[in-house]
């Protein structure tokens, strides 16, 4: 999970003065499983733990837009849109950017603009990587997301150490 760049982005939100952060967000594999039928039919529509804390508390902030960047079928989306507002989920787009206009340097016609990725193809780990997000959030905005009980801080701890597994397998030589 790339932490450091939710930790960089609203760092330079404050130092550019940015009026908003835009989070680009994959569905499948990152907010609700994937599933293994040949369609989404009979897919279970569930959240991944502590998902639902971290895109309740972006919903509601007014500095950050939400763009839901999924394959789903134009004739499925209505029902995934429905269970997250359900959920008091709201995304602003759906696979664009209509807000993030073209500048002299930068043309989105064909790649909109986005601050932060979360894609389960793109290194998201969906069992561990929200609450670090919740926790991360937490101390770039000084504000309370999850409830730190001990059950909470038990399964942070438990994320850490599963995002450390893979960094100390980089530094291990035979
Ligand atoms: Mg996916």
């Amino acid at each position: 999970m790339n932490l450091f760049n939710i930790k960089k982005t609203f760092e330079m939100k404050r130092v550019k003065n940015w009026p908003e952060i835009y989070w680009c967000i994959d569905l499948h594999g990152t907010i609700i499983p994937s599933g293994s039928g040949s369609d989404d039919k009979t897919d279970k529509l569930e959240l991944y733990p502590y998902s639902k804390e971290v895109l309740q508390f972006i919903s509601k902030r007014k500095d950050m837009m939400m763009i839901l960047w999924t394959s789903t079928p134009a004739d499925r989306i209505g029902n995934v849109w429905n269970f997250l507002n359900s959920n008091g989920i709201y995304f602003d787009y759906l696979n664009q950017n209509p807000h993030a206009l073209k500048t002299p340097r930068s043309d989105f016609d064909r790649k909109f603009y986005f601050s932060i990725l979360l894609d389960d193809r793109s290194s998201f780990d969906p069992l561990y990587d929200w609450i670090m997000i919740a926790r991360q959030l937490e101390l770039s905005i000084k504000d309370s997301i999850i409830e730190w009980n001990d059950i909470n801080k038990k399964n942070l701890q438990m994320a850490i150490s599963n995002s450390n597994v893979e960094l100390n397998d980089l530094i291990i030589f035979n």
